[in-house]
């Protein structure tokens, strides 16, 4: 708190620390004219002042919670509630502009294995490196979430089905090189992950129908033999 903005002689300033629950959360200057502060003044200001301290501090409290409510913790990524309240509001952007919005639901495979063979702590190891590998492929507009336990949804505004695939195989190859930081362990085998596309308007109108849809190409890639990416293909309506 520097006194150079006062003319000495003209002015005079009052400085001090804003304490929340005994934390400096910052500090507080407040220019007057000359013999301003009276004992009385700033005893008011000071008054004044804790109270604006505290509040600050409560929504500092409440951005961070609300941050948290969001994000998954093992991973960083965002949760299924967040993607679900996103995804609806990309979606109706989507149907606004007349554009196409992917979605790739991917799945570890064999995750239970790695699991039993190697502890759960090496899984949720495996876990964060998958959300970072995944991550680290992806464009910034993409937005990334775990969807459940080794379930992961990304969803791709203004991107079409070929879009979509390229940016699932991107993902597939780099989790085929990925390396998971070992600890004193051997070094894993090599995981991998299977991936379902499925693009709006082309496979489905609501989000629901579009998870469906990611998640029906997801277990088609499971079946057929798991490391591969599969866009979603509408069943025939059977003929009546
Ligand atoms: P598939 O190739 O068919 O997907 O087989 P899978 O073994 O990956 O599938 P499954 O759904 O049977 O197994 C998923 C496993 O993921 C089971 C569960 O113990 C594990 N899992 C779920 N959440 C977590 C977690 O947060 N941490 C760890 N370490 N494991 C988890
Ligand atoms: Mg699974
Ligand atoms: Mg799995």
């Amino acid at each position: 708190c520097p006194s150079k903005f006062v003319i000495p002689g003209e002015g005079s300033y009052y400085c001090g620390p804003l304490i929340a629950g005994g934390v400096i959360i910052g500090a507080v200057r407040v220019e007057g004219l000359k013999d301003y502060w009276t004992t009385e003044r700033e005893s008011l200001l000071e008054s004044y002042l804790s109270g604006a301290a505290s509040a600050l501090s409560n929504l500092r409290l409440l951005e961070t919670t609300k941050q948290q409510a969001n994000v998954d913790e093992l991973t960083g990524l965002y949760n299924r509630r967040f993607l679900e309240e996103y995804a609806r509001k990309l979606l109706a952007m989507a149907r606004r502009k007349s554009q196409p919005l992917g979605i790739i639901m991917m799945d570890l495979d064999h995750f239970k294995e790695f699991n039993d063979l190697y502890g759960h702590e090496v899984g949720d190891r495996i876990l964060r490196q998958f959300a970072k590998t995944a991550t680290q492929a992806m464009r910034e507009a993409n937005l990334a979430a775990r969807y459940g336990g080794e379930e992961f949804v990304a969803i791709l505004p203004e991107t079409d089905t070929q879009g979509c695939l390229r940016l699932g195989e991107r993902i597939r190859l780099a989790v085929e090189r990925m390396v998971v930081p070992s600890g004193t362990e051997k070094p894993l085998p090599q995981l991998t992950v299977s991936l379902g596309i499925a693009v709006y308007p082309e496979h489905g109108h609501t989000l629901e129908e579009l998870l469906q849809a990611s998640d029906k190409a997801l277990y088609e890639s499971k079946r057929a033999g798991r490391n591969r990416t599969t866009i979603y293909v509408p069943q025939e309506e059977p003929a009546s």
